[in-house]
């Protein structure tokens, strides 16, 4: 076993990343007004799906309100990391980890054509069972995948209707409806489908979207670990941030739709020999206590 060079190992690796995160923060806030993707070409194919505003927790707003219509411009990309410190208050109970030592991956705003089989080969590949949270109007759109997706033994979470990043501001009946409109849709791919975890988009929970998805048997799923793949930072910065900050009870947050997610798909690639030589990991059951 090489357990303490790999610890000693992991040390240095967290001091690099955190410099490299401090000069990319900086480099970031200059560059902001100039994103500069890395695969131009996926600027006309972004066209083609939905482009949903980021899962980061709205830190940047004093009142957690979120923003109407769910922006993705600069007022986001400039929170790089400040995810792991959303602080208990803002989650309303939200669950962060998995409630045991095994580690798990979660793939948000999907299913999508380009990205989502991508990752389901390789997680089939390594063995690996994850948790989908899969975005209404995509379920509906994508029936097929809903139906890989639970026919391979991941689970699923409900992400709303239309990543709606304002939803928990929202009348209690309009959520519900939201809600059960997203349900609606993946059982319609796959009838009796248990979906018992929910999950806020931009991570801005309220307590009556809490509330709300509570008295529909679904439990609210928050995240752990966020390497912010939604900022397309390339796959070696997601790798990275995932094999650095992963620990025993990890929930990972990962993005197969919602933009360019190429850099996810092949951070995949390289992240899971890692995980699965530390770590157990695990879809989030479908019978949470
Ligand atoms: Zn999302």
């Amino acid at each position: 076993m090489r357990v303490g060079s790999t610890a000693k190992a992991t040390g240095i690796v967290t001091l690099v990343l955190a410099a490299l995160l401090g000069s990319a923060y900086a480099l970031g806030r200059s560059l902001v007004l100039d994103p500069a993707p890395r695969h131009p070409t996926n600027v006309t194919t972004n066209a083609d799906g939905p482009h949903y505003a980021a899962d980061q927790p709205s830190d940047g707003d004093p009142d957690s309100s979120p923003r109407p219509g769910g922006s993705t411009g600069p007022a986001e990309a400039g929170q790089d990391g400040s995810g792991r410190d959303a602080g208990g208050d803002k989650l309303f109970g939200a669950h962060e980890t998995t409630g045991s030592p095994r580690l798990a991956l979660t793939f948000d705003d999907g299913p999508d054509p380009r990205y989502t089989p991508q990752v389901l080969a390789t997680l089939r590949e390594f063995d690996v069972r994850a948790t989908f949270c899969v975005v209404g109007e995509n379920a509906q759109n994508h029936p097929d995948l809903i139906q890989a997706i639970v026919d391979e033994g991941h689970t699923l979470c409900n992400h709303s209707w239309h990543h709606d990043v304002g939803l928990g501001a929202r009348s209690a009946d309009a959520i519900r409806a939201d809600l059960l409109r997203t349900n609606d849709a993946i059982r319609a791919a796959v009838p009796n489908a248990p979906i018992v975890w929910y999950r806020q988009p931009g991570g801005a929970w309220t307590y009556p979207v809490v509330s709300v998805a509570r008295q529909l048997g679904m439990t609210p799923l928050h995240w752990s670990v966020d390497p912010s793949d939604w900022d397309l930072p390339g796959a070696s910065k997601i790798t990275a941030t995932v094999v650095t900050q992963a620990a025993p009870g990890s929930v990972v947050l990962l993005h197969d739709a919602g933009g360019d997610r190429q850099g996810t798909v092949d951070a995949l690639r390289r992240i899971l020999p890692d995980l699965t030589a530390r770590f157990e990991l695990e879809a989030l059951p479908t019978d949470p206590t």
